[in-house]
């Protein structure tokens, strides 16, 4: 295991935003939480106090709902030329790419994930999803309707913003989160309350200075920070608040539709996966090898799309084992900020106990070790990446989310796809799979058959910002991204005209 722990420099920028007292953002203003608490924020590599930022509370959502309604009928935005809102979010983009080093330093500094991949996925995908969702501004055009009905009528229809939205968002991407769900919300013209999560609170408060630099009216955006149990629940619970759109566990996901129930605001859901990742002996294993590590090992496993089930043909099972062990082994795990790093520390505690705990279920559960299994070091939340064999389908390390980088692999024998599809299938989730195949007839094939929102053919984790993202069962309802998300953030109003 190669570790390198020593923690290296913050550029500028990072620093003197790490320096100011943060506040949160509502109507425009940069206020502190109404009861005056706050929490800190921790480097999960050194577990170093980096801030201290608001406990907004039920009572600092009651002001963001009400700032939110005011901006969302208000002449600014709701009159805004669609034209003009598209340049907007245009030039959120423009801004964020200005800022993108600092804003993959503090992501990596927040949340533990490596900076390399920070800048390259997290920012860049930040970037690309206010550029491409800049262009729906410009085109929610309703149709007009040939009825049936007797007489002479006129019927169309027309996409309105949904209106004031609650979004509530995870830690394992937290800028990114936190795009894919502002991005389209302001091309649709809805008005917003953005929760990050407790653990990664930093960069959506950063992200909060350049939406006031591109002009965004006051209230449009509001971002309150503050525990999932208070702020959270008052935001999902709000009768103010028109659709709220959650990602984060399926547990809560839970609650926050019993929460909506109330006012039966709109719900949208991403929530956990379980996702399997089949190689047949025809792939080209070198690559398949790769692709499958990556999809565990990719920041540090806490992926909602991670392949976490991996299934190879018995006739490749000792060279898929084989080969995830070399790659586990020689990945270089160390502070986040070490641009060499490939995988750091879990983003909390809560987190490093999480995923010990279910090494440990599986070791009881007789799986077996192939690589890893252990906590590394004394300081940060590091864990070794695992591989572990012997597995079957009732152990608890098949069967949940583990939200680790932490492997289950099995072998299949069976050439018949029905009963490849029944495996893959064998689960409550149903987010993502990916097929490494050669052959045009098995990739096709298990594509139909595979109940998930997303399929990858030789990848696995891919996204991007007009591929439509959700999942099946109980990992979702509705889609992210696309031209999909906008259903998300609008309403069909359709219009009956009798022209006599
Ligand atoms: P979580 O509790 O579902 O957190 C997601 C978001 O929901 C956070 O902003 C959280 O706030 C908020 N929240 C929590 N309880 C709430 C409530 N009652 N009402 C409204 N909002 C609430 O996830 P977590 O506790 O951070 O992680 C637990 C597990 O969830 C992970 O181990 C993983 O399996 C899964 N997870 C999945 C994804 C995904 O992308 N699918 C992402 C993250 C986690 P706080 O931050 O203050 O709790
Ligand atoms: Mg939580």
């Amino acid at each position: 295991m190669n570790i390198a722990i020593a923690k290296p420099k913050l550029g500028r920028d990072s620093k003197a935003f790490l320096a100011k007292k943060h506040r949160m953002f509502i109507d425009g203003k940069w206020v502190e939480a109404k009861s005056g608490q706050t929490f800190p924020v921790e480097d999960p590599a050194t577990q170093e106090t980096i801030g201290q930022v608001p406990a907004g509370d039920k009572a600092d959502i009651d002001l963001a709902v009400a700032a939110a309604r005011r901006a969302f009928e208000g002449k600014a935005w709701s009159r805004m030329l669609p034209a003009d809102r598209a340049k907007l979010v245009w030039r959120i983009g423009d801004l964020l790419e200005k800022h993108a080093d600092e804003f993959a330093e503090l992501e990596a500094l927040d949340n533990g994930k490596p900076v390399t991949n920070a800048r390259r996925d997290d920012i860049d995908g930040s970037i690309g999803m206010f550029r491409y969702m800049s262009g729906w501004a410009t085109r929610l055009n309703g149709e007009t309707i040939p009825v049936s009905s007797k007489g002479n009528w006129h019927c169309y229809t027309m996409r309105e913003p949904v209106g004031v939205v609650g979004q509530i968002i995870p830690w394992n991407f937290p800028l990114m989160m936190a795009a894919w769900k502002l991005a389209p919300a302001l091309a649709a013209g809805c008005a917003i309350i953005l929760k990050p999560a407790e653990q990664t609170p930093l960069t959506a408060l950063r992200f909060g200075e350049l939406l006031q630099e591109a002009g965004l009216p006051d209230g449009v955006v509001n971002i309150v920070t503050g525990f999932g149990e208070t702020a959270g629940a008052a935001l999902a619970n709000h009768d103010g608040v028109d659709k709220v759109a959650f990602t984060g566990s399926t547990e809560v996901g839970k609650l926050i539709v019993k929460a909506a129930a109330g006012n039966l605001k709109r719900v949208s859901l991403e929530l956990g996966g379980k996702s399997p990742a089949i190689v047949f002996p025809d792939a080209d294993l070198d690559k398949a090898i790769t692709g499958t590590a990556s999809a565990i090992f990719y920041n540090q496993g806490q992926c909602c799309t991670a392949g976490s089930r991996l299934f190879a043909h018995r006739s490749i099972y000792d060279k898929v084992v084989e080969g995830m062990v070399e790659r586990a082994t020689k990945i270089k795990v160390g502070h986040g900020l070490d641009p060499s790093v490939e995988l750091g520390p879990l983003v909390s505690k809560e987190q490093h106990t999480k995923v010990a705990g279910y090494i440990e279920s599986g070791r009881k559960d007789g799986a077996a070790i192939a690589t890893g299994g252990h906590v590394i070091g004394n300081q940060g939340y590091f864990v070794e990446p695992t591989v572990l064999t012997k597995t079957s389908r009732d152990m608890k390390v098949v069967r949940e989310e583990i939200f680790g980088p932490v492997v289950c692999v099995q072998s299949f024998d069976d050439d018949d796809l029905e009963a490849v599809a029944k495996f893959a299938n064998d689960t409550e989730y149903g987010l993502q799979a990916s097929i490494w195949t050669r052959n045009l007839k098995t990739a096709h094939t298990l594509a139909r058959k595979i109940k998930a929102g997303t399929i990858c053919v030789n990848n696995h984790n891919y996204g991007d910002a007009a591929w439509p993202f959700g999942g099946y069962k109980q990992s979702g309802w509705g889609r992210e991204m696309g031209k999909e998300v906008m259903e998300n953030y609008t309403e069909t109003k359709s219009v009956a005209i009798n022209l006599g």
